[in-house]
C-alpha cells in the first residue's frame, strides 16, 4: 500500500490547498486498492456485476457456416452474370435440421435463416428475388454475388479469442454472450461494502422532531440512492453526533466492516466539530481544498482499526456538493475498487442558453436542464440559484454544466460540456 505522502511526491506541484480536480481524481485513483475475491455466479445473478477474468470462447460462434436469410443456398460462382440462370431444387434445410446430401452442379437447396449452408455451397438468394416453377427457380443476374446472405462460422466470435475481458461492469448484452458460449457461471470481484453516515449536531434523522436551528439529513439518502447505482453493499451508519467517542467508535465500526467509509459535513476550515480531529487520529489522512465549485473541502484517507482499514470519503456537508463530489471524485473511486475498468461518463455538448461568469483556475459544475432544440442540437439552461444547499435545483436539474478548470466565462449560445444525469444520478 502506498503511503499518501508517497503519492503525494508523485504529483508534481502538489498543493493541498488549491488542488485541481483532475490533480485529486488522479491522487485517488493511485490510492485505492481493488478488491480481491472473486465469487462465482449463475448468468443471471451476474447482471451489474464486475468480470474478474477474461471470458475465452470456447467455441466458434456461429458453429457453422450458415444462412443469414429464408431462400436457397447456391455456388454463386455458376450464377450468369447476364440474363438469368436457373437451377433444380435439390431438397430443404432448416434450422436445427440441415440438408446432409450431395449437391451436384446446376442444383440449390432451398434454406432457411440459420440452417447450415449445405456442403459446397456458399451464396443465399432470398426468396424474393427468385421465380419458382416446380421443382427448380430462376435467378436474375446481379441480385447476389459470391458469399451474399451467409453468416461464417467464428464470424461472431473464433474459439480462444476474449468475448469479454476481465473488468467489464456486466450488461444485458453480456449475459446472452456468455450464454452463447454455453458458460453457465462466471468469474465476478466480491461486492465493495461501503459504510456511511451523516455528520452534524444539527441533523435530525426522519421521524424525528424538528427543533429551531436543526435539519433533516438529507445526504443518507442520496448518499444511499447514488450508490444503489454501483451495485455495492452498503452500510447506513445513520448520523452520529459531533463527539469524539461517538465518532471514534463510528469510524472503527466502519474501518472493521466496510472496504470503504463516506462521511458527510465536519471537513471545512475552520469548522468547530470534532470530524477532523478524529479523522486524522484514526488514520493517515489529508484534508483537502479542491479548486471546485462547489465541493471545496475534501478528506481522504485510510482509517484503521486494528489490521482492518478502509479508504475515506470524508465529504462535504452541503447537499448539492456531496452529490458533486460523489461523481467528481468518489464514483469512479469505488468503481476501480469493485475491479471496473475506468470509463470516462459520456458527455454532451449543449449550447448554453445564457452567459456564464466563471474564473480560470477552477471547476465548476452548474445544474442545468438539457433539451433538444428544433433543428435536433443540444441546449442547456442553468437552473436558477446555484447555492450548493439548494438540493431542490438538483433534483429539477437533468444534468450538471461542467465548466472546465482552465476554462473562462461563458457567452450566451457557446458550447459547454454537460454530464446527464440518465442512467448515473
Ligand atoms: P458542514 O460541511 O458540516 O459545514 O455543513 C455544511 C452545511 O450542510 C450546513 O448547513 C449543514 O447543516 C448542512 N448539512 C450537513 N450535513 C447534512 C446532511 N446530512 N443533510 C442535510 N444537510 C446537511
Ligand atoms: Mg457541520
Amino acid at each position: 500500500m502506498n503511503s499518501l505522502a508517497d503519492i503525494a511526491s508523485c504529483l508534481s506541484g502538489y498543493d493541498p490547498n488549491a488542488l485541481p480536480v483532475a490533480q485529486a481524481q488522479e491522487f485517488i485513483a493511485r490510492l485505492v486498492p481493488r478488491v480481491d475475491a472473486v465469487e462465482s455466479l449463475a448468468i443471471r445473478s451476474a447482471l451489474g456485476r464486475v468480470l474478474a477474468r477474461d471470458i475465452v470462447s470456447p467455441i466458434n460462434v456461429p458453429a457453422s457456416d450458415n444462412s443469414a436469410m429464408d431462400g436457397y443456398a447456391l455456388r454463386g460462382a455458376e450464377l450468369a452474370r447476364d440474363g438469368t440462370t436457373t437451377f433444380q431444387v435439390a431438397g430443404t434445410g432448416l434450422a436445427g435440421q440441415q440438408f446432409d446430401g450431395g449437391v451436384a452442379p446446376g442444383h440449390c437447396v432451398r434454406i432457411m435463416t440459420g440452417a447450415v449452408m449445405p456442403a459446397g455451397l456458399d451464396t443465399v438468394v432470398p426468396q424474393e428475388f427468385v421465380q419458382v416453377t416446380g421443382d427448380a427457380i430462376t435467378v436474375p443476374a446481379g441480385v447476389v454475388q459470391t458469399g451474399d446472405n451467409r453468416r461464417l462460422a467464428g464470424e461472431d466470435l473464433a474459439r480462444g479469442e476474449p468475448a469479454l475481458r476481465a473488468g467489464r461492469v456486466l450488461r444485458p448484452a453480456d449475459l446472452g454472450l456468455m450464454a452463447s458460449l454455453g458458460q453457465a457461471e462466471v468469474p465476478v470481484w466480491r461486492r465493495l461494502r461501503v459504510a456511511f453516515f451523516s455528520t452534524g449536531d444539527e441533523l435530525r434523522s426522519i421521524g424525528e422532531p424538528l427543533p429551531e436551528g436543526c435539519v433533516y439529513d438529507s445526504n443518507r439518502y442520496t448518499l444511499w440512492a447514488m450508490l444503489q447505482r454501483l451495485n455495492v453493499d452498503v452500510l447506513d451508519m445513520g448520523v452520529v453526533r459531533d463527539d469524539p467517542a461517538a465518532l471514534a467508535t463510528a469510524f472503527r465500526h466502519a474501518a472493521e466492516s466496510a472496504d470503504a467509509v463516506i462521511t458527510s459535513g465536519g471537513v471545512s476550515v475552520g469548522e468547530a466539530d470534532h470530524t477532523k480531529r478524529v479523522m486524522a487520529q484514526l488514520g493517515d489522512v489529508l484534508f483537502w481544498r479542491i479548486a471546485m465549485r462547489p465541493g471545496r473541502p475534501l478528506a481522504i484517507g485510510r482509517i484503521a482499526s486494528g489490521d482492518r482499514s478502509a479508504i475515506l470519503f470524508g465529504l462535504p456537508g452541503n447537499p448539492v456538493a456531496v452529490m458533486v463530489t460523489f461523481y467528481a471524485f468518489v464514483r469512479d473511486a469505488l468503481l476501480a475498487m469493485s475491479g471496473a475498468t475506468p470509463q470516462p461518463l459520456p458527455m454532451l455538448r449543449a449550447a448554453s442558453a445564457q452567459a456564464i461568469r466563471k474564473k480560470p483556475g477552477r471547476t465548476e459544475y452548474q445544474r442545468g436542464i438539457v433539451s433538444r432544440a428544433g433543428d435536433g442540437s443540444w441546449q442547456v439552461a442553468i437552473t436558477g440559484s446555484q447555492g450548493s444547499g439548494i438540493l431542490r435545483s438538483m433534483s429539477e436539474a437533468n444534468g450538471l454544466v461542467v465548466l472546465h478548470h482552465a476554462q473562462g466565462s461563458v457567452a450566451a449560445g457557446e458550447l459547454v460540456d454537460v454530464l446527464p444525469f440518465d442512467g448515473l444520478i
